[in-house]
């Protein structure tokens, strides 16, 4: 594995979210301390114990006391898989990131399969459980069906969205701010500010000890988030496009409605009063109208929130200067 030289203290931290994984963790950090043995650079590994009531936070303080690379995090409650990754995010150092799950379920060696591949010029590195152990009809094929789902709403086009392994480098992930169960839709994120993405096939393991805490419900409140994510990358800085041009197809809807009722009522003598048509057409003009109003106001939260902090609503990669602007 290449070292990276720059000015950040480590060169990789490994971020880990843990939530009652007890006994995963020593064979972990075994795994760990194996892979990332031969590795020429400084490493960090940065346990979040997102409130877990089975020992693992007495484990991992135990585990710092012997080991000089790891931290340990303890979260006051269980905020979720997301809350925990995004406080490991904030407090590690490196200036490479990889995340990964505690289970073992992902092969710690991949780590540098992942690595080796940022370094040929990627900015976000996505692992891809492509012969994924875990159970067909609750996980693998809602997972399937939500991957195919993302990558076309979203044109980012990677096969396994929910994999937690992936590298980032840490000037793409430093802009990415984390809501919800957010942390698969990282790369979308990255390549909206125009990072280069990359997949890579890791291995996968049953889980051996301790359980998986989701079941089918996280597909449905993916594909939620995914609403969400559509939104913000398409119209966060142009509401209007969305809401106004919704309300003129409702007010366009509302006078075709309108033109059939007049229409019959001239042609065929049918009462205005006798078709359910002008009652759906007041409807749709007053959505319509609704619709328009509320991206008005919905332009006006998305100018506060980027004027308030002060937000660019582009991303810089480089700046190249001129001698008299040095
Ligand atoms: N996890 C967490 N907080 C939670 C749920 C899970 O930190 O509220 C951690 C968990 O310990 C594991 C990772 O997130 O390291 C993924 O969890 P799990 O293996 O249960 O999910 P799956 O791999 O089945 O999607
Ligand atoms: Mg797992």
């Amino acid at each position: 594995m290449p070292s990276t030289k720059s000015q950040h203290p480590i060169d990789i931290s490994i971020v880990i979210p843990v939530y009652n994984e007890v006994d995963n963790l020593e064979p972990l950090q075994a795994e760990l301390d194996a892979s990332l043995g031969s590795f020429a650079g400084r490493y960090e590994v940065v346990y979040v114990n997102d409130g877990s009531t089975d020992g693992s936070g007495q484990k991992l303080a135990e585990m710092c006391a012997m080991h000089p690379d790891i931290v340990s995090i303890d979260l006051r409650r269980n905020f979720g898989q997301t809350a925990a990754i995004a406080a490991g995010l904030k407090h590690s150092r490196g200036a490479i990131i990889v995340t990964l799950d505690a289970d073992l379920q992902n092969p710690p060696a991949d780590i540098c399969l992942l690595v080796n591949k940022l370094e040929e010029g990627y900015d976000v590195v996505s692992g891809w459980r492509k012969k994924r152990k875990d159970t067909l009809l609750t996980r693998r094929i809602p997972s399937a069906a939500a991957n195919w789902l993302i990558s076309v709403v979203s044109g980012v086009h990677l096969h396994d969205y929910g994999c937690t392994l992936k590298a980032y480098r840490r000037e793409v992930i430093d802009e990415i701010k984390l809501y919800g169960e957010m942390h698969r839709f990282i790369p979308i994120f990255a390549a909206a500010a125009g990072a280069r993405i990359g997949e890579i096939i890791v291995n996968h393991r049953p889980r051996i000890h301790g359980k998986a805490k989701y079941g089918l419900m996280r597909t449905f409140k993916v594909v939620l988030d995914l609403v969400t994510v559509k939104f913000l990358l398409s119209f966060r800085t142009t509401p209007m496009y969305l809401f106004g041009g919704t309300g003129f197809i409702l007010i366009g809807l509302g006078f075709i409605v309108l033109m059939i009722a007049l229409y019959n009522k001239i042609f065929h003598d049918i009462s205005l009063i006798l078709t359910p048509l002008p009652l759906l057409s007041a409807n749709l003009f007053a959505l319509g109208a609704q619709s328009i109003l509320m991206g008005l106001t919905t332009e006006l939260l998305v100018r506060t929130y980027y004027e308030a902090q002060d937000k660019p609503i582009y991303v810089v990669r480089q700046i190249h200067k001129g001698r008299n602007h040095q």
